[in-house]
């Protein structure tokens, strides 16, 4: 009976992994083909993620303004909680 269940873990294990890189690969894929450099300031639409601009200007799309596109950098501020 132990083997059954070693075999299902196992089973499972390489179920969970698989996906877990098949996500990751899928995430690095994206971000190769829209080639965004992270030192640059970018401007984009907030209606249409994939209208990309060096300047500030409008999108071709709707003709919103376009708003800047940061890194994200995840600030972590520390807060202090008053109990
Ligand atoms: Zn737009």
């Amino acid at each position: 009976m132990k083997k059954v269940m070693l075999m299902a873990v196992a089973i499972l294990f390489s179920a969970v992994t698989v996906f877990a890189t098949n996500t990751t690969n899928t995430v690095s894929d994206t971000t190769k083909t829209k080639k965004v450099k992270p030192a640059k300031v970018q401007y984009t639409c907030t209606m249409h993620p994939e209208v990309l601009s060096d300047k500030p200007g409008k999108c071709p799309k709707c003709g919103m303004t376009l708003v800047k596109k940061e890194p994200a950098k995840k600030k972590t501020e520390p807060m202090k909680m008053k109990m």
